[in-house]
């Protein structure tokens, strides 16, 4: 008996434990309203073990039954509602409604079957599998493909499976003559502590996707430039050694761009028009660049991208469309005869072990393009590669 007071008591405090932390983590959270429903959720369904109690502590059992499997089912609902605002899978309200209404009424109805007889026991459990499983595929067939959310769908079957075995148990161990019994029955110790045990797996890994979820976001604003939505120094030298840290056959390239007479934009027309020469600059690099470039504003009016599997000839051609464009842009807000140009340095390389080396090399050629006149593209010398020299004919 005391034992599964003792579980009762603690799914209460877990589960309100959970419902505080979503409110907490709502508050950071770009998924806000779902984790405010998977708050609800675990907070009403923490209500279902303050109704076991009632059911054997006070004189009017059959009504704290049927409180206790409402709100365990209205707070599986309430994450199933979360789960769709996060997965992009929502339900409707009406079917929802339905589903709730029909369950409570077949509790109602099964009430007076004897107890831990196959019918009434899987009856019982069938609304909570059911509701549980119709989440895990959600969760399982949505776009979102990382390993946090497969570890979600399956933890939420196998949490659907276990209201079967739950059944089960009841039908064999037995779950008391009258629902009064059942808080003192070997069956109700086992069933709390699995059902803890899942909620507390469940409500972990929800916590975790929701968290990942505002670190990723969290980076993602650290390593984003917000005038140019660009990435900023940081994020570019992060994604160049993301995508190129295995690479050293390959040829790639890095341009470095730099607004010309940037400075005397600002005197003339105000910082404003600054601002948004460096946006509209951004936009058409972004609008020409290749799929895969990796693009950053790495300083005040100057532009950095880098080019995976492009020689440096293609690079150089690439660049002169840039310096092209850039010449024919029309600034919002500006006069229709304002012109704005950019001058370009373009450097090869095979491997990003001295990456630092190679935006030296790109940096040096872009001031040579600044002091050639400005408004062109130069390119810095081809390294020497071992490599490709093996295929070279010796000279006689
Ligand atoms: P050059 O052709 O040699 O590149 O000359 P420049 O005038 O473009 O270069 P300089 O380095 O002399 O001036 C760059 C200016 O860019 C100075 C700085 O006030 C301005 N600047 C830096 N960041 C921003 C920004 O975010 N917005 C605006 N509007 N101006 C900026
Ligand atoms: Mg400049
Ligand atoms: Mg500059």
């Amino acid at each position: 008996m005391l034992g599964a007071v003792f579980f009762l008591a603690v799914n209460f405090v877990v589960a309100m434990s959970f419902s505080v932390v979503f409110v907490v983590v709502s508050t950071r959270s770009r998924s806000r309203r779902a984790a405010l429903w998977f708050a609800a959720g675990f907070g009403v369904a923490s209500l279902s073990a303050l109704c076991e109690l009632a059911v054997a502590f006070t004189a009017a059992p059959m009504f704290f039954a049927l409180c206790a499997f409402a709100t365990v089912l209205t707070g599986m609902l309430l994450l199933r509602i979360g789960l769709g605002e996060m997965y992009g899978l929502r339900i409707s309200w009406w079917a929802a409604a339905l589903f709730l209404l029909a369950s409570i009424a077949m509790s109602i109805a099964i009430y007076d079957l004897p107890r831990g007889t196959p019918l009434q026991a899987f009856a019982y459990q069938t609304p909570f599998a059911w509701i549980t499983m119709v989440s895990a595929i959600a969760v399982l067939s949505s776009a979102r493909r990382l390993v946090i959310d497969r570890v979600l769908g399956i933890l939420m079957l196998v949490t659907g499976v276990h209201f079967f075995a739950k059944a089960s148990l009841a039908v064999i161990f037995g779950a008391g003559q009258v629902a009064k019994d059942y808080v003192g029955t070997h069956y109700a110790l086992i069933s709390q502590s699995m059902t803890g045990v899942l909620m507390v797996a469940v409500g972990l890994t929800l916590l975790s996707v929701l968290v990942l979820e505002i670190m990723a976001e969290e980076r993602s604003s650290s390593e984003t430039d917000a005038l140019s939505g660009l990435a900023n120094r940081r994020g570019f030298d992060r994604q160049v050694k993301a995508a190129f840290s295995r690479s050293n056959v390959d040829r790639h390239a890095v341009i470095l761009c730099d607004l010309d007479h940037f400075k005397s934009i600002n005197d003339t027309y105000g910082h404003h028009a600054g601002d948004a020469v460096i946006r509209a600059f951004a936009d058409t690099i972004s609008h020409s660049a290749p799929g895969g470039a990796i693009l950053a504003r790495i300083g005040g009016e100057e532009f950095a991208i880098c080019l995976g599997n492009m020689p440096l000839d293609v690079a150089v051609l690439f660049a002169q469309t840039l310096r092209a464009a850039t010449a024919a842009m029309i600034v919002p807000g500006m006069p229709a005869t304002f012109r704005v140009t950019a001058s370009f340095g373009v450097a090869p390389f095979t491997s990003i072990e001295d990456f630092e080396a190679v935006i030296r090399s790109a940096d040096a050629a872009l001031y040579a393009a600044k002091r050639g006149g400005r408004n062109r593209v130069q390119a810095a010398p081809e390294p020497f590669l071992p490599s490709r020299a093996a295929h070279l004919r010796p000279v006689r």
